[in-house]
């Protein structure tokens, strides 16, 4: 079975690997703060915080902007359950805002009419959580300056987007928004096994993220409110957790930056190679707004089923029958029974819902062969045709 998404690891992954075994610190050591400047460094933002996943990630965002109990978060139900459940983490409640059903991802009208609808009860989210989705940048210029104007905070979830640009800027620079933030596990762009990354232009909120990072606790004598009694001394000044990355996954992610620019470009051309394999069938494919780079982690076909003999279960299962690990991004969140039962109700987001019961994921990722590339379109078009 082609899967639909995977690792790439080479030898240089492994000695950098290995390297960390070997040395004094399997974490707290030199390697993440080394990871951390590179990531920084290639999106042109001045902190980073390693994590040992991204929703980890986005739980410390959340909370490094202040959301607690009674707050409210937004963000789009065509996503990770992840993206969603940080806010609950905080006691807050989370609502939707309905996608743009070409770009799969949110949709801006939809977010001003939320907005003003939530202006007259008097209840407007604290933060709201856009998802690149599938690697293609949401237009977070747009998103940004709607939300400044009414005070709202931004959280990118780019777990699927280190690598792409929006406007000619690296996603991760955090132009238009308060924290971006990356995951790495391995299906994802580049893997440290499982890890995340928060990034943010605020020295305030980096300090934030590090101390939530790491039990709240602090050995910087300038956040210190007690004389130091000793080289041994720190102090815990809030309530964090034990989020730590170790090197040995540090040492994986760095190495892993190396090749970032060629997995990207891997993808971008298996991405073109497809959208010529499938002219003229009937499906879509994720359109963008403005002036994009997508990072192409999923490659999603909306089938036009209307014009297909076929349901999206039967082409689903004619593909894994072809030897083609085909998948579906996402089941929307507020159609999980946990969310059923805070009230969501199928019906709440229809342009979400549509997409979905039309969406497939094909094979995506670097070492995807044109042979196998090639297995894929045509089990694609005999599927549908
Ligand atoms: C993968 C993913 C996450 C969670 O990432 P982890 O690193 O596995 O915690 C969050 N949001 C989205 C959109 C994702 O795809």
């Amino acid at each position: 079975m082609i899967p639909y998404g995977k690792q790439d690891i080479t030898e240089n992954d492994i000695t950098a690997v290995s390297e960390v075994l070997r040395s004094d610190f399997l974490t707290q050591g030199p390697v993440v703060p080394r990871f951390e400047k590179a990531v920084s460094e290639y999106c042109s933002v001045a902190h980073a915080v390693a994590v040992n996943s991204a929703t980890s990630a986005l739980h410390i965002a959340c909370l490094a902007l202040g959301v607690g109990k009674g707050d409210l978060v937004w963000t789009t139900p065509n996503t990770f359950v992840a993206s969603a459940n940080c806010a609950l983490y905080c006691g807050a409640s989370v609502d939707f805002v309905d996608i743009n059903p070409r770009t799969f991802n949110m949709c801006v009208f939809a977010l001003e009419r939320k907005i003003e609808d939530a202006i007259k009860v008097g209840r407007l989210p604290k933060v709201l959580i856009p998802v690149h989705f599938a690697g293609q940048p949401c237009d977070m210029e747009k998103i940004f300056t709607i939300c400044r104007k009414y005070g709202i905070k931004v959280i990118e979830d780019a777990s699927h987007a280190i690598g792409a640009q929006y406007k000619g800027r690296p996603v991760g620079s955090c132009e238009f928004s308060d924290i971006t933030v990356f995951s790495f596990h391995p299906v994802k762009i580049i893997t440290t096994g499982e890890g995340g990354m928060a990034l943010t232009s605020d020295i305030e909120l980096a300090s934030k993220l590090a101390l939530l990072r790491g039990h709240g606790i602090t050995r910087d004598t300038a956040l210190m409110g007690e004389p130091i009694e000793g080289a041994w001394y720190y102090e815990q000044i809030s309530l964090g957790f034990n989020y730590r990355m170790t090197d040995i996954q540090a040492a994986l992610g760095l190495s892993q930056m190396e090749r970032l620019n060629q997995y990207i470009s891997r993808r971008q051309s298996i991405a073109s190679r497809y959208q010529f394999g499938f002219e003229g069938l009937p499906l879509s494919t994720q359109e963008n707004e403005v002036s994009t780079l997508s990072s192409w982690h999923l490659y999603v076909v909306r089938l036009k089923l209307s014009q297909i003999s076929k349901t999206r279960a039967q082409v689903f299962e004619f593909m894994r029958n072809r030897g083609v690990g085909v998948n579906v991004h996402y089941i929307p969140v507020h159609t999980q029974p946990y969310y059923r039962k805070m009230g969501f109700n199928i019906g709440d987001f229809p342009f979400t819902e549509a997409y979905y019961a039309e969406a497939i994921s094909l094979p995506m990722f670097p070492s995807l062969s044109e042979e196998q590339q090639d297995v894929v379109i045509e089990a694609l078009c005999e599927a549908i045709e």
